[in-house]
C-alpha cells in the first residue's frame, strides 16, 4: 500500500498496486579503494603496525603502537587521498603511540598554520601523521593516521563518512551526490557533512567546559 493510502485509509484491499521497485544499488560508485569492496571488522587484541610511504626506495616508516579509533572516510580537501580516490580514510591514535622509525628527514609539515599539522613525505607526498599542537584543542593528544599505509590487517574499520559535501568544493559533480550518499549508506558509513554526532558532541562539550557553561 502506498504511503498516502496507508495514512488516509484509501484503497484498501481493492487497490491493485504495481510491485515496489528494488532499492537502487550504488555498488558502482567508488569511495576509496579500502572500502569499495567492504571491509573486515577489527581484530580483537590488535596492537598496531607500521605505516610506510609510497617511495620505492628509502620510504618513511612510522610505527603505530596501538589500535586506532574513530576510523572514517573523509571528504575534506586537506586529508591525503590515494590517487583517484574521492574520499580519504583516516583514524586517530594517541600521539604517544606514533613514532617515526625510518627516514624522518624526508618529512615536512604541509601547512604550518593548519590546526592539524600533517607531516608528509617530501618525495611521494603521502601524509604519514597529522598532529594537533594546540593543547587547548578538543582533539589534542590524538594523531590522525591512514592505516591503509600498513600491511598489517586488524585495524579498526571505518565507522562513518565525514565532510561529505566538501567533495563538491574539490570539483565533484553535485548532481551525483545521491549516489555517493547512497553508496556510503550501503557500506554502513552514515554520511555527515561535518563529523559524526559523537565527535561533534565531544568538541562542543570540550568548548563548554573551557567556557564554564558546563562543569570542567
Ligand atoms: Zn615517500
Ligand atoms: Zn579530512
Amino acid at each position: 500500500m502506498g504511503l498516502l493510502a496507508s495514512i488516509f485509509g484509501g484503497g484498501g484491499a481493492t487497490t491493485t498496486e504495481a510491485p515496489r521497485p528494488p532499492a537502487p544499488s550504488y555498488s558502482g560508485v567508488k569511495i576509496h579503494p579500502s572500502v569499495d569492496n567492504g571491509f573486515p571488522p577489527a581484530t580483537a587484541g590488535f596492537s598496531g603496525g607500521t605505516l610506510t610511504c609510497k617511495c620505492a626506495t628509502n620510504p618513511v616508516k612510522v610505527k603505530i603502537g596501538a589500535q586506532t579509533a574513530h576510523n572514517h572516510v573523509c571528504g575534506c580537501s586537506k586529508c591525503w587521498k590515494p590517487a583517484g580516490a574521492i574520499f580519504a580514510q583516516i583514524a586517530v591514535v594517541g600521539k604517544d603511540q606514533v613514532q617515526v622509525t625510518e627516514n624522518a628527514d624526508k618529512l615536512m609539515i604541509v601547512d604550518e598554520s593548519a590546526t592539524i599539522q600533517r607531516h608528509a613525505c617530501k618525495e611521494c607526498g603521502v601524509h604519514m601523521y597529522g598532529r594537533i599542537e594546540n593543547t587547548g584543542h578538543p582533539f589534542y593528544g590524538l594523531d590522525f593516521v591512514h592505516t591503509e599505509l600498513s600491511s598489517e590487517s586488524g585495524w579498526s574499520p571505518p565507522e562513518f563518512a565525514a565532510f561529505v559535501s566538501s567533495i563538491i568544493e574539490q570539483g565533484f559533480d553535485p548532481s551525483k551526490m545521491d549516489g555517493i550518499r547512497g553508496r556510503l549508506r550501503e557500506l554502513g558509513l552514515e554520511p555527515y557533512d561535518c563529523l559524526s554526532p559523537p565527535l561533534m558532541d565531544a568538541i562542543a562539550t570540550h568548548i563548554a567546559k573551557q567556557s564554564g557553561k558546563l562543569p570542567a
